[in-house]
């Protein structure tokens, strides 16, 4: 419950330096192009932390038991097919599951996962975020000034005029220390992996009880 209190407030205050970001691009005559509808960018592979998997698992195991049985079958394909690009290459193979280290993914996976696969996320039902309120910090954080069009999966990986505004790359950089003080396990990986890692966490430490 202390740890639910402590990460609404984390989002929460990244969510207003969000705001902070996006109100000063908005300043410089340039308009963020991401609206309800477009879901571009819930193809893309979403590295997230553990405590974030954790707490996206604890949500769903929260909802209705239809809805929990969709997200959850959901989950184990997305985490399938991520494995599947993963095991792909050997330098990969590691993130198949909760990864711990300072590794950085190579470039060429993401543009497989997106442009050969097309995995939609896991959460991603009817066009729009089923978890909207617990998405994690790397969603939240994804915003395009460009033509939401650049972002389609029709446009090849080298266009040019794909543009993430600098004020919101300075966000990314200025949240690692918050996020660090409370990304305490150092696991992390793959959404689809990472939640169907979390699930079967909590799925032991229930029949543990
Ligand atoms: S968690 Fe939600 S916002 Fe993030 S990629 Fe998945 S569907 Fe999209």
């Amino acid at each position: 419950m202390q740890q639910q209190r402590n990460y609404n407030h984390l989002l929460h205050t990244i969510d207003v330096m969000i705001e902070d970001a996006v109100s000063d691009v908005k300043q410089t005559g340039k308009k963020i192009s991401c609206t309800k509808g477009c879901s571009h960018c819930c193809y893309l592979l979403v590295e997230i932390s553990w405590e974030e998997a954790l707490l996206m698992a604890e949500w769903l195991k929260a909802q209705r038991p239809k809805t929990q049985e969709k997200l959850i079958a959901n989950i184990h394909e997305n985490a399938r097919l991520a494995r599947e690009v993963f095991s792909s290459y050997k330098s990969t193979q590691k993130f198949i599951k909760p990864f711990h280290g300072d590794l950085k993914m190579p470039e060429r996976v993401y543009g497989k996962y997106f442009y050969h696969y097309e995995i939609p996320c896991a959460f991603l039902v009817d066009g729009a975020c089923a978890a909207y309120e617990v998405r994690p910090t790397p969603c939240r954080l994804h915003m395009v000034t460009s033509p939401a069009n650049l972002c389609s999966r029709n446009e090849p990986d080298d266009v040019e005029g794909y543009e993430i505004p600098d004020r919101l790359e300075q966000v990314k950089e200025d949240i690692v220390p918050i996020t660090s003080a409370f990304y305490k396990d150092g696991r992390w990986g793959q959404l689809g992996v990472m939640v169907k890692a979390a699930l079967t966490y909590l799925e032991k430490e229930h029949q543990n009880k």
